[in-house]
């Protein structure tokens, strides 16, 4: 049995990730055949090419893999100039003895790797960037830009299309070997060099054959502080179900008692292929794509809702 996962702005490349294990493929090669697409789609504001930038204009891109086997990982952190965040956290994965580059490091890898170069920014999300900085700044710090503390702006900082966010996806293949991975662009107008949950395994992501895969998206600090996503396979490994796991995991971000200024949705594939979603927060309509073997297209499903 098969099975693919993604959330809602992954419904551009679940069919691409389907193929791979119709035709008896790795999860791995599921996970990052479906998320291309997702990365080199321009109208998806918060993955890849497209992305809103950071405060100072520029697309920083994080992304992460990890398969359930052996418990390798790889991922890459604010990367600019690739148009496959993903592909590079997979050869991270394949072909060093780390687990997380960013920045210029990141991309001088990426260069050995002959990934492919891209400009990341296009002209709507510079528009809608300058836009935002306008209304935000007197005619004086406009002139000054960007010599000016950029942290006030941080604190204001918000994803404008946070129902279509970061794009997660989960696969297990024929004989039960699982994989997941996150591509994000992260909060638009975020803070240079910020990252959040998704390039961090055991935040945005982890997998477990013996338990599950499990991934995240929503407002990545929380994710980070609570290590969301290795705390729901710890869970089902203490021998909760898949819902109650993912409930617990929820009561552990309820617990930090923050200013709830976004939603974390928990995607999760437990090891006997049994998929789960639940959203917490201020999501106005949680829901997720599902692919199995034996269905000719992926379904639309609904997520739990804990306000
Ligand atoms: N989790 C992502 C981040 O914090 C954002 C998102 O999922 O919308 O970068």
């Amino acid at each position: 049995m098969g099975i693919v996962i993604c959330n809602r702005a992954g419904g551009v490349g679940i069919a691409q990730g389907a193929r791979v294990l119709e035709e008896g493929g790795l999860a791995l090669d599921a996970i990052e055949q479906g998320i291309r697409p997702v990365e080199a789609d321009v109208t998806i504001h918060s993955v890849g090419r497209g992305g809103w930038p950071n405060l100072l204009g520029q697309v920083e891109l994080d992304a992460c893999i990890m398969e359930g086997r052996a418990l390798r990982a790889g991922a890459v952190g604010a990367v600019r100039s690739f148009l496959h965040p993903i592909s590079i956290a997979r050869r991270v994965m394949e072909r060093l003895p780390h687990v997380l580059l960013v920045g210029d490091g990141a991309e001088r890898f990426a260069r050995e790797c002959a990934m492919e170069e891209g400009e990341n920014l296009t002209a709507e999300a510079r528009e809608a960037w300058q836009a935002w900085r306008a209304a935000r700044l007197s005619e004086d710090e406009l002139a000054r830009w960007p010599d000016l503390s950029l942290a006030p702006l941080a604190q204001d900082a918000a994803d404008p299309q946070r129902t279509h966010g970061t794009t997660i996806f989960l696969a297990q293949e024929a004989g039960g070997h699982m994989a997941a991975g996150v591509s994000t662009s992260g909060w638009a107008f975020k803070y240079p060099g910020r990252l959040g949950d998704s390039p961090i395994i055991g935040a945005g992501c982890y997998v477990d054959d013996r338990y599950g895969a499990v991934a995240c998206v929503g407002q990545g600090e929380l994710a980070i502080r609570a290590g969301t996503a290795r705390a729901v396979v710890l869970y089902l490994k203490m021998g909760l179900g898949l819902r109650a796991a993912c409930h617990e995991a929820i009561d552990d971000l309820q617990a930090m008692r923050d200013d709830l200024r976004s939603f974390v949705m928990i995607h999760a594939v437990n090891a006997r292929g049994m998929p789960y979603a639940v959203a917490w927060g201020d999501h106005p309509n949680p829901r997720y794509w599902m692919w199995q073997d034996g269905m000719g297209a992926p379904e639309l499903c609904e997520a739990e809702h804990i306000a």
